[in-house]
């Protein structure tokens, strides 16, 4: 990682332990914590070193399972990270409490990095500078409690380059894939950060998933490349490919992503694409850009719905219509979940996008910015078949 303040070495894959391994016990779904062990274990001892969680990942429950991973010696081995829940931040005394309450969780003294979570221009204004958090953070330093602290982010290029504009920063974590150049952050602010000698981790180098299962027009672009590889590898090359960029998370979800992605790590490097390379991922990018008809990453910081609506859920299945065109199969997978309140189970979150009762309270949550309420209505309205999918996306089609 090199950058002005954090001296370390770390590793081109870092585990991000948002999407841990799932069971279902009669239909309720449980982070399956044997597996999880494994897998992170699996992947530190093929050299990642840098494991990244959140207070609200998984409910809350995976920084306990990740500070078991970390037991029998694991922990030495790793660059250890969380996040500090803005959402429950009211006072400036709330920052040493919870990060008190994460080391608990997560069996350990101290933090590698700690960083503001999911910072946007609001959270930004309201939060780190009225009520003076940065100060917050240089006072767990100081007691040891944390080794550096930086931001995640979500939001746009301007609100990035004030927040990085604010502080001389030890590191923040971005979103960035091919699809996310002119998105988000953006190219450029991945270039500002770097140029100020800040670490620079990438969150969602594969958008959720999206760019893992490519439609087979997509596949065949890649097909024409002189070099064989994977959508996974294509994509996780693409960051990589970047020289700003100091580690790219992976939320692994099975042993086989974890093994892949070990494989990918392995050939990893920067300014190593060359230029027909690259113009095979903006080619790529391209199509894949006209089928994501909602940039949803499945990250479920909008869950659980009051409704029980699976917003995400509906989401995938909605993109993948978008892509597949199989009218039949869409409307099967919609009508798998629950259509009324008594097939409804909380527990679940198993229900229609026709279920939602414009609540809002989902929106401030969506770190993509989405009219989830709005969007749902569209997605309802092209899976009952009221409305063609031409008609409601007609502007993106
Ligand atoms: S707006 Fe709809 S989807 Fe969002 S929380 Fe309210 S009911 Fe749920
Ligand atoms: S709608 Fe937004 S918050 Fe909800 S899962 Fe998708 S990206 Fe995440």
């Amino acid at each position: 990682m090199g950058n002005k303040t954090i001296k370390w070495e770390v590793s081109a894959l870092g585990f991000g332990c948002m999407r841990l391994p799932i069971k279902k016990i009669l239909f309720i779904k449980k982070v399956n914590e044997l597996e999880t062990i494994r897998i992170i274990r699996h992947a530190i001892n093929n050299g990642v070193n840098y494991i990244d969680t959140a207070y609200g990942y998984h409910m809350g429950k995976s920084e306990v399972i990740v500070g078991n991973a970390l037991q029998d010696g694991y922990r030495q081995k790793v660059h250890l990270v969380t996040k500090l829940p803005m959402y429950k931040v009211k006072a400036a005394g709330d920052v040493e409490k919870l990060c008190r309450e994460q080391l608990k969780k997560l069996q350990t003294d101290y933090l590698d990095i700690y960083l503001f979570h999911g910072l946007n221009k609001e959270r930004f204004q309201k939060q780190v500078k009225q009520l003076d958090l940065v100060v917050e953070m240089e006072k767990l330093k100081e007691k040891g409690l944390i080794k550096h602290f930086g931001f995640s982010f979500h939001d746009n290029f301007q609100a990035f380059k004030e927040i990085i504009d604010y502080h001389d920063w030890e590191a923040c974590q971005i979103q960035y894939n091919y699809l996310d150049q002119d998105t988000q952050a953006t190219t450029k602010g991945l270039e500002y950060a770097a140029s100020k000698g800040i670490a620079v981790i990438i969150m969602e180098p594969l958008k959720g998933g999206h760019l893992a299962n490519p439609k087979p027009e997509i596949k065949e672009i890649f097909d024409k490349a002189s070099i064989k590889r994977t959508p996974v590898d294509w994509g996780l090359q693409f960051v990589w490919n970047r020289p700003e960029v100091s580690v790219v998370l992976s939320g692994m979800s099975s042993f086989e992503q974890v093994k892949q992605n070990l494989e990918s790590a392995g050939k990893s490097g920067a300014s190593k694409l060359t230029a027909a390379e690259l113009g095979i991922i903006k080619q790529a990018s391209e199509v894949f850009k006209k089928s994501i008809l909602v940039p949803c990453t499945a990250c479920e910081y909008c869950m659980p719905c009051p409704s029980g609506v699976a917003i995400p859920r509906n989401f995938s299945i909605l993109n993948s219509f978008s892509s597949h065109k199989d009218l039949k199969r869409a409307k099967k997978e919609y009508k798998k979940l629950a259509a009324d309140k008594d097939a409804l189970s909380t527990a679940k979150d198993n229900g229609m996008a026709a279920l939602c009762s414009k609540c809002k309270k989902c929106l401030e949550k969506c770190p993509q910015s989405i009219d989830i309420p709005g969007e749902l209505e569209k997605v309802n309205s092209v899976l009952s078949g009221t409305r063609s999918m031409d008609e409601v996306y007609s502007r993106k089609n």
